[in-house]
């Protein structure tokens, strides 16, 4: 078969070129660990013009008046909207995800560009009321000014474009450091932006050795905003260089969701819900449920279920369209995976499915489902970011809840239970940045997306995501 997959440039100042130096990172399929492609390895010369480019663009966006960024984003949510089953195929080819969680990605990614453009129509200020009958009072919303946003390889386009549609809706110009390992779908989203009209310099992208690109970037005088999706460890490293630099930050870290099912909570419901959410992209998702908390009276039934629906999915590459999971994204995850378990059954847990390889070739990884697993295992304590699922029991709510918050981490929440007592007690109680009850309902583009303690700071999404891109002016003045 021919593959339609394509080298990745860097894009500088409204052209698409290979680095200066010439230098590239080769891209790997992680379904058949065959190279497929190459992306273009930025140097400080491609960086220091893409900082010259930031300035030069956002000079020029940030007075173009917010209707008229609206009518080129909507263009922009169009024609990616015609490119969608290509730009799904490359995500797929250089990601792994199955092809249908590929097209959802690129329609999640339309909704946001279209979201964040209207919203950017109604950055609005107010007039605060003087004490004096001569005095005005105004507080404007501005562009914070050129961003260096860092977004990894889990959701290629999506991490991506939860940035970039607000920093532009907002008049922001963008220096964004695409996923080295899955960079052809992200370049598709910016290829998209500048086939819409988007002005020279205004969004620029870059790929290469992550350290040397934010070393460069953050303390940079012309950046003025940074913000980030991975890792919390990484996370920290770069919120203290940009404090060093006073910059203003967005960091959306790691996270190890608890998911609670409390006696009275509906188990068939819970069941496909989180079983779904836990082996969506192969488990590497930041708010995928975590450590899965099963009341006594349930837990047999849940283990049992959750078990069955593992061991029934089919997994293998994500261009087969029977496929219901892929591999893991690179072989990094298969590593660290193969750790967890291991470390997890010599502390004493017990593998219920899974808990190997699958084959030689490509980075696939069973379904796997853990029992009984102790609290010092590091599956219980590290972002697992991969296809497990510890499950353990608990017996009252101030136990359950004392375990949920015992990690640093406060990304997302989940709980199943029918008792409106026990679902309001339980999101107060809980230390998340976003609890979702009954369902799966975070990361929507209107609602704020974001955690607390080591999951990050700042939010995505909803009024605060745009919000995250302006600075408040207040300006005072009297009539002479
Ligand atoms: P990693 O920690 O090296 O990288 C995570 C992301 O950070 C990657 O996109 C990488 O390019 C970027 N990065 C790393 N060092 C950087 C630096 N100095 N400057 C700028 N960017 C940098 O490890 P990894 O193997 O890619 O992933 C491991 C862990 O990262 C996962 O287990 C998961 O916990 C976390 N992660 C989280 C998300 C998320 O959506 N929150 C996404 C990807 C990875």
């Amino acid at each position: 078969m021919v593959s339609i997959y394509e080298n990745s440039m860097l894009h500088i100042n409204g052209r698409w070129r290979p680095s200066a130096s010439g230098k590239t990172i080769d891209v790997i399929n992680p379904a058949t660990e065959e190279k497929i492609g190459q992306v273009a390895q930025a140097n400080s010369d491609d960086l220091q013009e893409a900082i010259q480019a930031a300035n030069d663009g956002f000079k020029k966006w940030r007075y173009v008046p917010t209707f008229d960024r609206y009518k080129l984003m909507r263009k922009v949510a169009t024609l990616f909207k015609e490119r969608a089953d290509k730009v799904a195929t490359l995500l797929t080819l250089e990601q792994g995800k199955p092809l249908y969680e590929a097209k959802i990605e690129t329609q999640v990614a339309i909704d946001r560009i279209d979201w964040m453009a209207e919203e950017g129509r109604r950055a609005y200020g107010r007039v605060i009321p003087a004490r004096s009958s001569h005095v005005s009072q105004l507080v404007i919303k501005e562009p914070v000014g050129p961003v260096a946003a860092f977004t990894p390889w889990n959701f290629p386009i999506n991490q991506a474009v939860q940035k970039v549609a607000a920093a532009v809706a907002a008049g922001c110009s963008v220096i964004l450091k695409g996923p080295e390992e899955a960079p052809a779908s992200c370049a598709a989203l910016v290829q998209a932006f500048v086939d819409a009209g988007l002005p020279n310099g205004v969004l620029n992208l870059v790929f290469g050795i992550p350290s040397e690109i934010s070393d460069f970037l953050i303390p940079h005088p012309i950046i003025r905003k940074v913000t980030f999706t991975g890792s919390t460890v990484v996370g920290k490293q770069l919120a203290a260089k940009a404090g060093a630099h006073m910059k203003v930050i967005t960091m959306e870290l790691g996270g190890h969701a608890p998911a609670i099912i409390f006696e009275d909570g509906d188990i068939d419901i819970a069941l496909k819900v989180l079983s779904a959410n836990k082996f969506r992209n192969a488990g590497q998702v930041c708010i995928a449920p975590s450590r899965f908390l099963v009341h006594e009276k349930k837990y047999k039934q849940f283990v049992r279920g959750f078990t069955q629906i593992a061991q029934n999915l089919r997994v293998g590459d994500g261009m087969n369209p029977k496929t219901e999971m892929g591999p893991l994204a690179h072989e990094r995850r298969l590593k660290a995976i193969q750790e967890f378990v291991s470390d997890a059954v010599s502390k004493g847990a017990k593998i219920e499915t899974g808990g190997q390889r699958k084959g030689n070739k490509g980075y696939f990884f069973e379904p796997t489902v853990l029992t009984n697993v102790p609290t010092n295992a590091r599956v219980m304590n590290e972002e697992p970011f991969g296809p497990l699922a510890p499950i353990n029991v608990f017996n009252d709510f101030d136990s359950v809840i004392e375990e949920a918050n015992r990690l640093s981490y406060g990304l997302a929440a989940y709980a199943y239970t029918s008792s409106v007592k026990t679902a309001a007690a339980l999101s107060s109680a809980i230390e998340s940045g976003m609890v979702s009850i009954n369902h799966h309902g975070v990361a929507l583009v209107e609602t704020p997306f974001g955690g607390v303690k080591d999951s990050g700071f700042g939010k995505e999404g909803g009024l605060e995501g745009l919000e995250a891109y302006m600075n408040t002016k207040f300006v005072t003045q009297a009539e002479i």
